[in-house]
């Protein structure tokens, strides 16, 4: 049996709760634009989630109040393309849209989401091993010469395998 130190487990509960979240906010661009139609969908852009209100940037103020007279409408058919009933109302509004605009280049260099986030639970999993196996391989125990983890030798100055052999076998 094999395990590993606290930090590892967060890291992997977190990255699950970020790939949860990605795969969300991935939908919900993936089919905004189907949900407003061609026409509305340039003076928009989704911006965020709170309290499962989605947040929407709009172009002008009549863009604002023509979607939001629209807004159950819109709402209906946007959780019915991305199959979830997690998004209640969405609030329109312009003063985020400047501000969006002058940022965008900068936006999609720092969050390239399909490449950060991980689209499926295996590839959740599969970052969280590899990010073990790396702080696994920093260290090397003294007696065995085996790639061990920072807390093993931390604790023990030995890799878990021969802590186990050298101060609990004589327990059993
Ligand atoms: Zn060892």
């Amino acid at each position: 049996m094999s395990f590993v130190s606290i930090d590892s487990v967060l890291d992997c509960l977190q990255s699950q709760e970020k790939w949860a979240q990605g795969r969300l906010w991935r939908k919900i661009f993936r089919y905004w634009e189907q949900a407003v139609g061609d026409l509305v969908a340039p003076h928009t852009r989704p911006t965020g989630l709170q309290r499962r209100i989605l947040q929407v940037a709009v172009s002008s103020p009549v863009w604002a109040q023509t979607l939001s007279f629209q807004r159950r409408s819109i709402l209906q058919k946007l959780n019915q393309l991305i199959e979830e009933d997690l998004i209640v109302d969405i609030h329109f509004s312009t003063a985020r849209w400047e501000k969006i605009n002058s940022d965008r280049k900068i936006t999609k260099v720092l969050m390239p989401t399909d490449n950060i986030i991980p689209t499926t639970p295996q590839e959740a999993l599969d970052r969280c091993r590899s990010v073990v196996q790396q702080h696994k391989n920093k260290h090397r125990c003294p007696r065995c010469g085996a790639p061990a983890a920072a807390w093993e030798i931390a604790r023990w100055r030995l890799c878990q395998h021969c802590a186990v052999q050298l101060f609990f076998a004589h327990r059993r």
